[in-house]
């Protein structure tokens, strides 16, 4: 075998053994050097004759493109950066979310350290409460016993306002009035309310004692000073009533 080779020899060789690259110039012989093109990357460099030798075992040699190899790190080191980013990112993640979960336990704990057992002033029951004082175990039994106070202190207010007359009941009224609103003129619905376990409450559109003069400037619970209202407009009366009360200050002795 003929130790030098024509260029057309290398280039069928190189094809051959080192199929990523490709032949290009630079053959004088097997002591020389020639140029490859990587297929890859297309990057020209030169390299070794001797891997064309016909005593070159091909499978002992590997061609290994610089810049290839280069952009190969350069891809794997970004790659670990990115991994390690993202692991970074986990783990201060989950340090946050461990926090929060001390904090939360921290804070239920606290909480249950300021709960205190109250029995409920209304209803009798026990609760526990964080606050000082608490009085009723729900806003059902707060707003039941408001209620009371200010229904009390209603009948005070009408005692002092001189005769009461106890044959004024709301049934007898709807009859007097026809079932029609004196507020608005629409009729009354004596089926618009809800009940809630022992707890009556009355819709919008229930019939109610409306005084014609409020009660609170002095209005007598007769009969003369009666009307039919839905508990909406009776209401709406007593708030707009209110607001002019307190827009008035203390000019007006209401009470
Ligand atoms: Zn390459
Ligand atoms: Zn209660
Ligand atoms: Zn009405």
């Amino acid at each position: 075998m003929s130790y030098k080779k024509t260029e057309e020899e290398v280039r069928r060789v190189i094809k051959e053994k080192y199929s990523d690259y490709e032949y290009t110039r630079g053959y004088i012989g097997g002591r020389g050097f020639l140029y490859l093109k990587c297929r890859t990357c297309d990057t020209v460099f030169k390299y070794n004759a001797q891997i064309v030798r016909d005593s070159r075992n091909a499978s002992n040699t590997k061609i290994y493109c610089a810049n290839c190899r280069a952009i190969e790190a350069k891809q794997n080191r970004h790659l670990r950066y990115e991994e390690a980013k993202a692991e970074r990112k986990k783990i201060k993640l989950l340090k946050i979310r461990e926090k929060e979960i001390i904090q939360l336990k921290e804070k239920e704990l606290k909480l249950k350290e300021r709960l205190r057992k109250y029995v409920c002033a209304e209803c009798g029951a026990e609760f526990e409460s964080i606050h000082h004082n608490a009085k009723y175990c729900s806003d059902v039994c707060r707003k039941r016993i408001e209620n009371r106070y200010k229904e009390v202190s209603r009948r005070k207010q009408l005692k002092r306002n001189g005769k009461i007359d106890y044959s004024i009941t709301l049934p007898k009224l709807i009859i007097r009035d026809n079932g029609i609103c004196a507020l608005c003129g629409v009729q009354v619905d004596v089926e618009a309310y809800d009940n809630d376990g022992d707890i009556f409450i009355a819709k919008g559109m229930y019939p109610s004692i409306d005084h014609i003069i409020p009660v609170s400037k002095g209005g007598t619970h007769t009969w003369d000073n009666v009307q039919l209202a839905h508990c909406k407009c009776n209401a709406d009366k007593n708030d707009s009533l209110n607001l002019k009360f307190e827009s008035q200050g203390n000019k007006t002795n209401a009470i």
